[in-house]
């Protein structure tokens, strides 16, 4: 018979927010598979928790996970960690539960901190319906395509973002999405936790050129169907736009699908603003 595998989240900042029962697993287990682990045998020391470690990083997962499916076949239980928040969430773990399933390995979650969750949780915008984008793709025009894909849903939009990119891509989703509200959720759980709350647009010019420092999630509310867009927004992201070599005329006719405006208005506008 084989051994379980259990998927245990680990806090994303607050060590206090490891569960009783993470505890109890990782105590127990034969094995732990980390994302990082020395990172964590840094958490385990902290709960004097003795448990051999082996390493799942993202980059070779697929390679590292068949000796931890051998570990199962024999009979051992293993726990699946990452570095921070629930693992197989923007981490490593889908491709090892996935083979492991296949393996006819019982999966077990151990549930605790995701860093999505207690964004939507405390943000204030409606959790009723939401869509988890994780990271944007580098590439300008991937990121555009998956915003596309998405800008007509009424879910509350969340993205994971690097500190280093948080003010390009809030400029972006201005760009794409218009006025809409928005969260910065920074920090979550540790000691300068911050919710920095306002349009797309104002959260753009807020950290356009700032460094930002910690771990960011982004909330953007889902479509409305009632926004027509100021004329200041639709300047803005004319100027926008245009200054990142659009073409007028795409520009407008793309525009007008998302700001309430039509073509034909954007464009008289957009030519003004050329001049
Ligand atoms: N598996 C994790 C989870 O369950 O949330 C996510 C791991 S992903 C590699 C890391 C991203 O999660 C960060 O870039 C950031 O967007 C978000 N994140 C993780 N911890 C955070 C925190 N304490 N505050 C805000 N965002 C956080």
């Amino acid at each position: 018979m084989p051994g379980r595998l259990f998927v245990v989240a680990t806090p994303i900042g607050n060590l206090g927010d490891l569960s009783p029962r993470a505890m109890e697993v990782l105590r127990a287990v034969a094995l732990i598979a980390a994302e990082d682990t020395r990172h964590t045998r840094g958490l385990l020391d902290k709960f004097g928790i003795e448990t051999p470690t082996t390493s799942l990083p993202a980059f070779a997962e697929g390679q590292r996970a068949g000796a931890i499916l051998e570990r199962l076949a024999a009979g051992h239980d293993v726990a699946l960690v990452t570095d921070a928040g629930t693992p197989a969430i923007s981490d490593p773990g889908e491709k090892l539960v996935v083979e492991a399933l296949a393996a006819g390995v019982t999966i077990i979650p151990v549930p605790g901190p995701a860093a999505f969750v207690a964004a939507l949780s405390a943000g204030g915008l409606p959790t009723g319906r939401f869509h988890f984008l994780g990271f944007l793709p580098r590439q300008v025009s991937e990121a555009k395509a998956m915003i596309e894909e998405v800008q007509a849903l009424s879910a509350t939009l969340v993205l994971y973002e690097s500190p280093r990119r948080v003010g390009d891509t809030l400029a972006s989703l201005a760009q794409w999405l218009g006025p809409r509200r928005a969260v910065v959720a920074r920090e979550l759980t540790k000691l300068h936790e911050e919710f920095v709350r306002g349009t797309l647009p104002e959260l753009a010019e807020r950290y356009a050129g700032v460094e930002v420092l910690g771990e960011v999630v982004v909330l953007v509310e889902g479509r409305t169907g009632d926004t027509r867009w100021t004329e200041d927004e639709v300047k803005r992201a004319l100027v926008t736009g245009l200054s990142s070599g659009e073409r007028l005329k795409s520009l407008t006719t793309e525009l007008s699908k998302r700001a309430g405006w039509s073509a034909h208005d954007l464009y008289r506008l957009g030519l003004t603003l050329k001049d």
